[in-house]
């Protein structure tokens, strides 16, 4: 059994008008429209400001997640190449903040020894 989808009465299911309201029981549905987002495309502008703007990309990343996949995607690029940066900046800083200090210490010792 199905039902009505116009009065909800129940129905055969090889009925193809409601014996209640006399509607049509097949799909009146508009056409499905062409849900794909002409919109979203891959875009490097964006890549770029979640880089500067982690937290801006990664807002972007959730807002975008569902309704522009390939947006979100250029977002999370972002991100990921920011990451990957920032690690190695900092690598970079600690190793050669080691060398200043240790430097830094050597006169110290030098000057007590
Ligand atoms: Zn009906």
């Amino acid at each position: 059994m199905k039902y009505c989808a116009h009065c909800g009465a129940e129905i055969n299911d090889e009925a193809v008008v409601c014996v209640k309201c006399g509607c049509s029981t097949t799909k009146t549905d508009l056409p499905v429209v062409n849900k794909v987002n002409t919109l979203d495309v891959p875009s490097a502008g964006w890549a770029v400001l979640s880089f500067f703007f982690t937290w801006l990309g990664a807002i972007m990343f959730l807002v975008w997640r569902k309704s522009s996949p390939q947006k979100a995607n250029s977002c999370a690029q972002g991100l990921a190449i920011a990451t990957i940066v920032s690690a190695v900046f900092s690598t970079i800083v600690s190793i050669v903040w080691f060398f200043v200090f240790a430097t830094y210490f050597d006169d110290i010792f030098s000057y007590f020894l």
